[in-house]
């Protein structure tokens, strides 16, 4: 650190550590499944025409088109630079640095610790049970000290649904006190329905989503904020004025035309059944437990000798992503759904390695 740079940063930045996001961690292999993309590269038109003005802050046609295909009004919808611009943002918007609070309950996923981290905000940690609900009764303690509770369903990396009474009874003890924000960057491979359609019923509840994961898209880096009226007005003080690129903006148009929609729920479809062969043959080896109750493109799995199977897929150029480091996944790691030959190779490559142990 030059002598400028360590006089300037605060201690809270200074201890921090970056993402470790699967593309920073790795960038080499062939098969991809340690970030639950969608192994599907869907083709787009680009218009250049209009490359010269500055984009819409929020672009008329991604808005209305995303709150008809998650059945909220115009009103209720906020478009970001993927879900993760969106968790920063309501951290921003609503606590305040050094003073206020969010609640998360681990293992979950890893940003909104570390958006809050970056804001100066402190995080509560209330871990799931063990069969990965929430405790509700502990979360509940917390009422009047938190200002955000993030709920992420299907939960990163466990792969659950959470229960709809927890979450209600989450809402309601917060209802006066805290935005309950539902992560639901998983919801089109779950069968349970979106939080969404209850914006009516409840002022404090926010729904994140994302066309990173089911839509194939994480490249474009597009996300939404589903919340009542007065969140979005106020998350719109603090977003970036143009924080939607104009060619991010024409792929989401595309990607939420009717034809896009009806392309993606193909491939989700498949990908669900890919699933569920990828789970009957993890369920052949004895020296792997996979957790089944999964609702999203992926799958947890306990695994022996974690490490080497890690080091051993790597020299195979197969990625997958360790989960270990987090509270109760001791021996984890996270499988995304690829396409048939990508699933194949590493479920020959997980056998080979046990059976020349
Ligand atoms: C991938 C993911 C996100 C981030 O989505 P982007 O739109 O790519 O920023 C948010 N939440 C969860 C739980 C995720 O797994």
């Amino acid at each position: 650190m030059s002598a400028i740079v360590d006089k300037l940063l605060s201690d809270e930045i200074k201890a921090l550590t970056p993402y470790q996001s699967a593309r920073r961690l790795y960038s080499g292999g062939q098969d991809w499944l340690n970030a639950n993309e969608s192994p599907f590269a869907n083709e787009y038109q680009l218009d250049d025409s209009k490359l010269n003005r500055y984009p819409s802050c929020q672009p008329t046609t991604v808005v209305s088109r995303y709150a008809d295909y998650a059945s909220v009004r115009p009103e209720q919808t906020l478009v970001t630079r993927g879900a993760d611009e969106g968790i920063e943002l309501l951290i921003r918007t609503f606590c305040q640095p050094a003073k206020d609070s969010i609640l998360i309950c681990p293992p979950t996923y890893g940003m909104y610790a570390i958006s809050a981290q970056t804001c100066n905000v402190g995080v509560v940690n209330v871990p799931t049970r063990p069969d990965f609900s929430l405790n509700v009764d502990e979360i509940i303690r917390h009422v009047g000290q938190v200002n955000l509770v993030f709920i992420c369903s299907p939960n990163n990396p466990t792969g659950n649904d959470i229960d709809a009474k927890q979450i209600e009874l989450v809402l309601d003890a917060f209802a006066d006190s805290a935005l309950v924000v539902v992560d639901e960057a998983y919801i089109e491979f779950s069968s349970q329905g979106s939080w969404s359609k209850k914006l009516a019923k409840y002022p404090n509840l926010v729904v994140l989503r994302t066309l990173s994961k089911a839509f194939a898209l994480a490249g474009l880096r597009c996300g939404f904020t589903l919340a009542n009226e007065a969140v979005i007005e106020a998350l719109l003080k603090v977003i970036a004025p143009y924080p939607i690129p104009e060619p991010v903006a024409q792929i989401a148009s595309q990607a939420l035309s009717n034809e896009g929609i009806s392309r993606i729920r193909e491939q989700i479809t498949q990908l669900n059944e890919a699933k569920t062969k990828m789970l009957e043959a993890l369920n052949q080896l004895e020296t792997v437990s996979a957790f089944s109750n999964t609702a999203a493109n992926f799958i947890l799995i306990r695994a022996q000798q974690k490490d080497q199977l890690m080091s051993a897929l790597v020299e195979q150029g197969i990625l997958i992503r360790d989960q270990s480091r987090q509270q109760q996944l001791d021996d984890c790691l996270r499988i995304s759904i690829g396409n048939t030959d990508q699933n194949r190779r590493l479920i020959d490559a997980i056998t080979r390695f046990y059976q020349d142990k």
